[in-house]
């Protein structure tokens, strides 16, 4: 994995294909210059298509199917993602988790699949507020991590994203301290699994320009993955040029 940092936007069920062109083209022309940072978009599948990208930005898929094919009616496998171009996968996201029912098991179906077929999950973790306020919230990723991982051969291609599902499109983002702890908490459970590779550790929950110099400077911040600042082209060039500014190498 390239030692640079990542920010990723989640535009989740937003912007039609031409909007997704637009927005793209925007924010491409300006970070054309960036350096040390990979800017990765993940629009809706229907906006996949619409636009190129070229190291250092690339495309993600928000979500996809295990199977190779088949009949499972509105899904979309990863061969389909790949035909569009796109290296990166969102596996397990909370609102998938929330909203959709998926558990960490068919969350490692997901995973698994991704990586045999050469993609990388930006595998997202993180406790709610209820785990947190039960002192469940280190268990509860753990739990996420062992059983979202389960069987794979090395962390040589992932990203994990640590999202505190309180924190996602509330306007609180999680406290310094809280995600330097939780950050450490996971770098060691996945030090546990792979010692050999650097896993890029993610935050997201509600980073905008005005708290992403000082959550990017918390020991341990990869990067961001995004979801309001995304589909505001000046907010997520901002942030992306804040950490180009604040990179330690
Ligand atoms: C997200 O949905 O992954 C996210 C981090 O959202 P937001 O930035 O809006 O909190």
């Amino acid at each position: 994995m390239e030692n640079k940092s990542i920010i990723a936007g989640n535009w989740k069920m937003n912007k039609t294909p031409d909007e997704c062109k637009i927005l793209s083209e925007k924010i491409i022309d300006s970070l054309r210059d960036i350096e040390g940072v990979q800017v990765i978009f993940s629009p809706p599948f229907t906006g996949l298509n619409e636009f190129e990208t070229m190291s250092p930005f690339y495309k993600a898929a928000q979500n996809c199917h295990h199977e190779k094919s088949g009949a499972f009616t509105g899904e979309i496998s990863i061969d389909m993602i790949k035909n569009c171009g796109a290296s990166h996968v969102i596996v397990g996201h909370s609102e998938r988790r929330i909203i959709f029912k998926e558990d960490n098991s068919s969350i490692n179906n997901k995973i698994l699949a991704v990586t045999k077929n050469g993609l990388t999950p930006i595998f997202c973790i993180g406790e709610t507020l209820e785990d947190r306020n039960n002192g469940l919230a280190e268990k509860v990723i753990h739990n996420q991590i062992i059983e979202g991982l389960n069987g794979i051969d090395s962390l040589d291609k992932l990203i994990v994203a640590y999202e505190p599902v309180w924190a996602i499109g509330t306007g609180i983002a999680a406290s310094n301290s809280d995600v330097k702890e939780i950050h450490e908490f996971i770098r060691n459970v996945l030090k546990n699994i792979d010692k050999k590779h650097y896993t890029p550790i993610l935050y997201g929950g509600s980073v905008k320009p005005d708290n992403s110099m000082e959550l990017f400077n918390v020991p341990g911040v990869d990067g961001f993955l995004i979801g309001g600042a995304s589909l505001n082209p000046e907010s997520f060039v901002s942030i992306a040029k804040i950490m180009e500014k604040n990179r330690s190498s």
